[in-house]
């Protein structure tokens, strides 16, 4: 299979760029090729977008017409679930029932839904007499072109993530996935068109890291909103400030979860195997950093790696499976290189460490349990993105408030523990996003979902994200 890119409503021939396969990371058999975006490309997609959005067709419609076409696109997207999911297990490896069809597809619909009933309720706009003689306006107007880059774990969700607030607001949109999985994206934005989403309002270039570039770079683009890594966001965020974009952030994280004396280990156990596997691990949110009360320690230990030995990895096909491959040979090498390097450092590895016997073929990493670490070791400071936990034993409430706190990411964390006043003592003191308590890893449409710290700023889901995408106007009328 081949694609073009999708600009202007329509399959559209490349100027001038060249072709990437698309690989399946659990066979690496090749699923199909598309465009390595030109910046003539790009530049092609930002036009389309801007006269889109200067002519007002988008975000001249009343709230109500725009809610409707988001409502016919949840619709669309519904019928084709089936085809959707096992596309995106394709590309990602990501296992077809567990997470593609059970997980992802089931929340992207819901998400779709929740943008399309907030884009009824996007004005906000009230009016005041706060001089004599004047009345004043506030507008919540639509910030104009968004360009939006997509990184490569829950590729169709991330597109929606990006796309529903700013569709919601009323804004035009490039969308860039990542280079390695843009196909769900391209189906997404085909599925625009057949809900009346008007030509050029959602265009989609695929292409690499300097297809994402000229986006950032171009003149015509308002904002810019990027799901990456932190690295990639300092880039971001420096090549808008040549423009003054506004940057919109949603970046890495790390995330403790601080197992308390009184907590229930069965449920500790259940809760961080499925926050530290679930897609395989490569999750911002994933359960990654466990520390547990000094008394509880061994038990700790010992309950998580039941739990994580008994995750099943396998094909992402068969429909038993609960953990694919990583994404990419990159990937696992990335993973491994963690992990190595900290038991050449002295850590013991308690399970996993290795590729899973007969999984060879693909990039597939056993679920891994890690410990006799330092706070400051590579593996507990940096961002692995793979099935792996370390577990550090800690002594009082300030101590593991300390540990949890202690890494340059800030998206979310977990606490567990049956003492109220502790959760939200200990909630309240953890920089972090999203904290749960008694649990890791659930979100809704509803929830705030961003970062503190070096895991970013602005928020995914919920009202808020609408918000991201508008800009205030005071209008300000004399009555004389
Ligand atoms: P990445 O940073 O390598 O790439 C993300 C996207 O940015 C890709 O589309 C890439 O082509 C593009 N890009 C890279 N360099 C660019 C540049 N200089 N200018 C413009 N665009 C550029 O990230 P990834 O490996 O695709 O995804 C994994 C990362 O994403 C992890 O760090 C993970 O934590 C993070 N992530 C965060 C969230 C969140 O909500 N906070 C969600 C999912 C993933």
């Amino acid at each position: 299979m081949e694609y073009k890119l999708w600009i202007n409503g329509q399959w559209t021939e490349s100027q001038g760029g060249s072709t990437m396969a698309i690989e399946n990371p659990a066979t690496r058999g090749t699923v199909a090729q598309v465009v390595d975006a030109s910046r003539a490309d790009v530049d092609a997609a930002v036009q389309a977008a801007k006269t889109a959005f200067y002519d007002g067709r988008w975000s001249k419609l009343t709230p109500g017409a725009r809610s409707n076409a988001m409502l016919k696109l949840a619709t669309i997207f519904e019928t084709r679930v089936e085809d959707i999911a096992r596309t995106e297990s394709l590309q990602t490896g990501k296992p077809y029932a567990f997470n593609a069809l059970g997980a992802d597809m089931p929340f992207a619909v819901d998400n779709i839904r929740f943008f399309a009933a907030a884009a009824r309720d996007v004005h906000g706009s009230h009016a005041g007499e706060y001089l004599g003689g004047f009345t004043s306006i506030f507008r919540r107007e639509p910030v104009g072109v968004v360009g939006q880059i997509a990184p490569w774990n829950y590729p169709v969700l991330m597109a929606i993530w990006k796309l529903g607030p700013a569709l919601a607001a009323g804004c035009t949109v490039v969308l860039k996935p990542a280079p390695g999985t843009p196909l769900t994206s391209l189906m997404l934005a085909e599925m625009c068109a057949e809900a009346g989403i008007p030509d050029g309002v959602v265009n989609v270039i695929t292409g690499g890291n300097d297809a994402g570039q000229a986006l950032v770079e171009h003149p015509d683009v308002r904002m810019v909103s990027l799901t990456g890594s932190t690295e990639t966001g300092k880039k971001v965020m420096a090549t808008a400030a040549k423009t003054l974009k506004r940057v919109h952030l949603e970046l890495g994280g790390k995330a403790p979860i601080l197992v308390f004396e009184d907590a229930d280990l069965d449920l500790v156990a259940a809760k961080t195997t499925l926050g530290a596997t679930f897609n395989t691990g490569q999750d911002c949110t994933a359960a990654t950093r466990v520390y547990a009360e000094k008394s509880r320690y061994a038990s700790a230990k010992e309950a998580l790696v039941e739990a994580m030995r008994a995750v099943k990895v396998g094909d992402p096909m068969d429909d038993s499976t609960e953990v694919g491959p990583l994404i990419s040979a990159r990937q696992r090498e990335r993973v491994a290189g963690f992990v190595d390097r900290a038991k050449a450092a002295g850590a013991t590895i308690l399970t996993g460490g290795q590729v899973p016997a007969g999984l060879d073929q693909g990039y597939f990493y056993a679920p891994t349990v890690i410990c006799d670490i330092d706070q400051s070791a590579e593996i507990i400071q940096g961002e692995v993105f793979g099935p792996v936990i370390t577990v550090m034993p800690f002594e009082g409430e300030a101590q593991a408030v300390q540990y949890g706190n202690d890494v340059q990411y800030g998206l979310a964390a977990s606490v567990f523990t049956k003492d109220v006043g502790r959760a939200m003592r200990v909630s309240a003191a953890l920089e972090f996003g999203t904290v749960w308590v008694n649990d890791h890893i659930p979100l809704t449409s509803e929830t705030p979902h961003g970062g503190f710290k070096q895991s970013g700023f602005g928020k995914d889901l919920s009202a808020e994200a609408v918000g991201d995408y508008q800009i205030t106007k005071h209008v300000m009328i004399s009555h004389v």
